[in-house]
């Protein structure tokens, strides 16, 4: 029996075996991490190749290695995959991979404090704790409009976005009010593709500082939702687009003004909230990511309003489980300071779960 499976060998992941290793338990013996994917990298291994590390907002220092002053102009998935593998190496993170997580379920249903076993494609690992930092990466959100099956021309999400390349001589419509839908209309519009944009509310450009107070700002906020049991808006979301002068550019140019909200889809168009239309052979849908939990429907956590109650890394209905990178902790600096937070937190349960719970 182990005394924690880390779930997912992300920033939130990483930063708790860390942190767990620190604490004095020893990896595969104590504690093991699981993770999907082939190699290192959490979800970065999956960002597209023109997503530059210059062009990502920040990629926070996991702790005891800095990430360095790697060349902005490498693709962000190969710095941070490359990263993330040094870091498992040099601190023999107990990683095992690929193992996917199917589900989490207690061993005794009746018994609050028994085991909890942990279902994977590659056998059950049962554990005293769970620290899940699973990202949100395989669960990629698209809305729905009337119509939107009708479309003939071709739908992705950012998350299987791979190059501009793909769409040259074709109309485009981009979908999403964040960061992602922004780069995306520029490198398409660089590479004289006609797009158009379109976002429920009108873009939310911010030419806020970016300093302490306003990260603090942020995660108040976050954390409010999370609170009250209501699913988390990402951080991305919460913060604004910062009004880059490449952004501005944009704006003045035409490229980065929404059209509005879509109101239907059409065979070959969209039309818009205020009647107006863009004849479209692709929609790419930037509508960003849900907390990938899946494998948590056996332990019925889930509020009324969709969410998860959570007192910070804790969640408030099951003793035996953290949650890392989930809410305001969804960005590598939030995810580094949660796995070092639930860390700490599973060492006190640790210390506190009675013997027959063994
Ligand atoms: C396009 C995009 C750009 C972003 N840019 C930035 C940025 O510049 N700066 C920033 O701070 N944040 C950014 N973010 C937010 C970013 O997601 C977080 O910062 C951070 O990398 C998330 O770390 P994580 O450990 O929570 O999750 P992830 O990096 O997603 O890692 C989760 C890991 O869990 C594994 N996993 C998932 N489900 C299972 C399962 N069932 N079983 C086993 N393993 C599983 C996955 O394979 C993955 O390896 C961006 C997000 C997106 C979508």
């Amino acid at each position: 029996m182990l005394d924690v499976v880390v779930i997912g060998a992300g920033q939130a992941g990483l930063s708790a075996a860390y942190y767990l290793a620190a604490r004095g338990l020893e990896p595969e013996r104590d504690f093991v991490v699981l993770d999907a994917n082939a190699g290192p990298g959490g979800a970065w291994r999956h960002r597209w190749p023109s997503l530059t590390l210059g062009a990502a907002h920040a990629v926070h220092d996991l702790p005891g290695m800095k990430l360095g002053e790697p060349d902005p102009s490498e693709p962000a998935s190969a710095v941070v995959g490359r990263y993330y593998g040094s870091y498992e190496d040099v601190f023999e993170l107990p990683i095992h991979r690929p193992v996917k997580v199917l589900a989490i379920r207690p061993r005794d249903p009746d018994d609050g404090s028994s085991p909890l076993l942990v279902e994977t494609d590659r056998g059950v690992y049962e554990t005293r704790l769970v620290i899940n930092g699973t990202g949100t990466w395989d669960k990629p959100y698209w809305p729905s409009y009337p119509g939107q099956r009708t479309f003939t021309g071709r739908q992705l999400h950012t998350h299987d976005f791979r190059s501009v390349s793909e769409f040259a001589g074709k109309r485009v419509l981009v979908v999403g009010g964040g960061t992602s839908a922004v780069q995306f209309l520029l490198q398409l519009a660089g590479a004289g593709v006609k797009t158009a944009w379109s976002t429920r509310r009108p873009p939310e450009f911010t030419t806020r500082a970016f300093d302490p107070e306003w990260g603090r700002d942020v995660e108040r906020g976050v954390n409010a939702r999370t609170a009250a049991g209501l699913p988390p808006l990402s951080v991305v979301a919460a913060t604004g687009i910062p009004l880059i002068e490449a952004y501005q550019r944009g704006i003045t140019a035409g490229t980065l003004v929404s059209r509005g909200g879509i109101e239907r889809i059409e065979a070959e168009r969209v039309v818009f909230d205020d009647g107006s239309a863009f004849d479209a052979d692709v929609i790419l849908w930037a509508t960003g990511f849900r907390a990938a939990l899946d494998h948590l429907a056996p332990l019925k956590l889930r509020e009324p309003g969709g969410g998860i109650l959570m007192d910070g890394v804790k969640v408030l209905k099951e003793e035996r489980l953290l949650l890392v990178g989930y809410g305001a902790s969804a960005s590598t600096l939030g995810a580094t300071r949660a796995g070092r937070a639930a860390a700490v937190e599973a060492s006190r349960r640790l210390a506190r779960i009675p013997e027959h719970a063994l």
